[in-house]
């Protein structure tokens, strides 16, 4: 096969290898004993979804819902997408499950793979991990401090370097479409200045002109109306206490008024974590406050008939999802540890019956609770001992026709056994050390 044909992952996408593979284990390790510590409980939900699910919850006037979701016909004109995110997964799931039975708040985390039809480049991919936390079902505002100071300290231990807190408040309700109108009439009129993609977000979603990168837009948004000055009372107050509490847990912050998010469906608190060890792509994580979106999510198509109708309280939820690979890019992650292996079975002459009783003494050992492996690709002797040693083996048997020689690779000796008493011989060798 010449070089041009030979199949390679899809762009955008990548396989994730040996040490690798070692770094982010441990990553998985410290944001469980974090979360799990904090009453946070694992959730896995499908990779695909129906597309309907990110139209209604991520907002159609988004980035994800307009240019870049992975979508198919499942064969029954019935459209389905691969999860670009996973908020809206687990308010479906927080419905079809009926956890509003629950004690609340339900903390939920977890660590999956996402995809987004993206321009790939550094810290940018289409099919991405993130790890992510969600509290559904409270509006305490110590809810959203307890989820920012989660984040910062999984940043930390995994040693992400340069790393900002850039807070802010969206606001709710009716504060949120007073400024909403507001914005948009000082849009209309400097539309002249502004980018097409801009203006043709005026209507549907005016607030994402403040994370435009273009120029003409930026000198506009420099003089525009400011959210954090149209803030309902409670809104106001709610902001304040989530400040405070940030304070309290000596995790510091910037206020950042033009912070508005990607997705639709924050309200109130929303913040993000940059690190400027990243290049252009600088945001670790983030997240916000979702009050309103579960209700989005439950919905019916059809209302239902009067009578019928129970009015449940609302489900306020605060999230966020920080990407993985960005995390290992930006962080100093503790060395992976090799993990040594208690016994090497090696075959003194090759043939079926000394791999019949090398597979016998593999199952056995395995059986004891030994962490074993075996010769497997027909190396020499002496090939055989140097892989062991590579494998950090403390013991080696070299398995013959009628007995069984045990090194100590440690010790450095070597005893002749009958083959059936190998096992309690490491055993005791393993329990003297
Ligand atoms: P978002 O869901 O867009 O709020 O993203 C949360 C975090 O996920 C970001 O801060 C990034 O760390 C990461 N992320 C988002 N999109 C991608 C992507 N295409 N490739 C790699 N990481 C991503």
């Amino acid at each position: 096969m010449s070089r041009e044909e030979r199949i390679k992952a899809p762009r955008g996408t990548f396989d994730v290898l040996g040490e690798q593979a070692g770094v982010r284990s441990i990553l998985e390790g410290r944001a469980r004993s974090i979360l799990e510590g904090a009453g946070y409980e694992r959730i896995e939900t499908p990779v695909l979804e129906a597309t309907e699910l990110f139209a209604r919850g991520v907002g159609s006037s988004t980035d994800i819902v307009q240019k870049e979701m992975f979508s198919l016909d499942d064969g029954g004109g019935r459209s389905l997408t691969l999860r670009p995110e996973g908020t809206a997964p687990i308010c479906r799931a927080y419905v079809e499950h009926g956890m509003h039975k629950r004690k609340q708040p339900v903390k939920l985390w977890y660590l999956s793979s996402f995809f987004r039809h993206e321009r790939a480049q550094a810290g940018r991919y289409r099919q991405f991990w993130q790890v992510g936390a969600e509290a559904l079902g409270s509006e305490d505002p110590a809810v959203d401090a307890e989820s920012i100071v989660l984040l910062s300290a999984l940043l930390e231990e995994m040693g992400v370097r340069g790393v900002r807190l850039r807070l802010s408040s969206l606001g709710s309700g009716e504060s949120r479409s007073e400024y909403r109108e507001r914005l948009q009439v000082y849009l209309r009129a400097h539309e002249a200045s502004l980018s097409e993609e801009v203006r043709g977000r005026i209507e549907l979603n005016p607030l994402r002109a403040f994370d435009s990168d273009h120029e003409g837009t930026k000198r506009i948004m420099e003089n525009a109306p400011r959210l954090l000055d149209f803030l309902s009372l409670e809104d106001a107050e709610h902001f304040a206490q989530v400040r405070d509490l940030l304070e309290v847990a000596k995790v510091p912050y910037e206020v950042d008024q033009t912070l508005v998010r990607g997705l639709d469906y924050y309200t109130r608190t929303v913040f993000e974590f940059t690190s400027d060890a990243l290049g252009a792509q600088s945001g670790v994580g983030g997240g916000g406050r979702y009050d309103g979106l579960v209700e989005k999510i439950k919905s019916p198509a059809t209302p239902p008939t009067f009578g019928t109708m129970i009015k449940s309280p609302p489900t306020p939820g605060m999230g966020w999802a920080a990407g993985i690979e960005r995390i290992l890019l930006a962080g100093d992650p503790p060395p992976v540890a090799v993990s040594p292996i208690d016994l090497f079975v090696a075959l003194d002459t090759p043939g079926t019956s000394s791999r019949r009783a090398a597979f016998g003494l593999l199952a056995e050992a395995r059986s004891a609770g030994l962490t074993a492996q075996m010769e497997l690709a027909g190396r020499s002797l002496k090939g055989q001992l140097g892989y062991a040693n590579v494998l950090g083996a403390r013991y080696v048997a070299i398995v013959g026709k009628d007995e069984t020689g045990l090194k100590d690779m440690q010790g450095g000796g070597q005893e002749r056994l009958a083959t059936d008493t190998v096992i309690h011989a490491v055993l005791r060798g393993l329990r003297t050390l």
